[in-house]
């Protein structure tokens, strides 16, 4: 289980590879669940192939919508409790949430009663996306999967506190 023991004044940025990065994005994930209960991959630094996007529905304790996109070998990952938009300028809140590893964009399965996420989850849908703008308070992208296709755009809610965000979907 990797730990925060300080920070290195030893070490420039520069010399740090991508894996550790990763790990570190990772921390919250793995410190939230517990891989000798939970079916959830612990993630294994998988290198990222490109763009992939996933939306799994996940039948918590309350039924909400995560889309996940790929981006620096992690998934960055949201909650949308009302399900994606998809008609033209409709807007649903998107709450932020740990990075999850590359590997769940695969996963389908029943997280056990206690654990954190705990019921069903199975992936809605999946395919590539495109990046147009990415920065801290806005990312704009094309879907391209199954049942979600064009353009969305994810905006942060800076008022409404650090995790929320709406995802937007924008006219062609
Ligand atoms: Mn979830």
């Amino acid at each position: 289980m990797p730990r925060f023991r300080g920070l290195r004044s030893d070490k420039p940025p520069s010399d740090c590879t991508l894996d550790q990065i990763v790990q570190d994005e990772l921390a919250e994930y793995v410190s939230k669940r517990d891989f000798g209960s939970t079916p959830e991959p612990m993630g294994e630094g998988k290198k990222g192939e490109g763009r992939i996007f996933v939306v799994q529905e996940h039948h918590a304790r309350r039924l909400h919508y995560d889309l996940r996109l790929e981006s620096g070998g992690v998934l960055k990952s949201w909650a949308v409790p009302k399900g994606i938009p998809e008609k033209p300028d409709q807007k649903r809140l998107a709450v932020k949430t740990e990075d999850h590893p590359l590997e769940y964009a695969n996963f389908e399965g029943t997280i056990p009663e206690g654990q954190y996420g705990a019921g069903t989850v199975k992936i809605w849908d999946k395919g590539s996306y495109e990046p147009k703008v990415w920065d801290e308070n806005m990312i704009e992208f094309t879907l391209n999967g199954q049942k979600l296709k064009g353009r969305y755009a994810l905006v942060r809610l800076k008022k409404a506190g650090e995790n929320s965000w709406l995802m937007i979907k924008e006219r062609e």
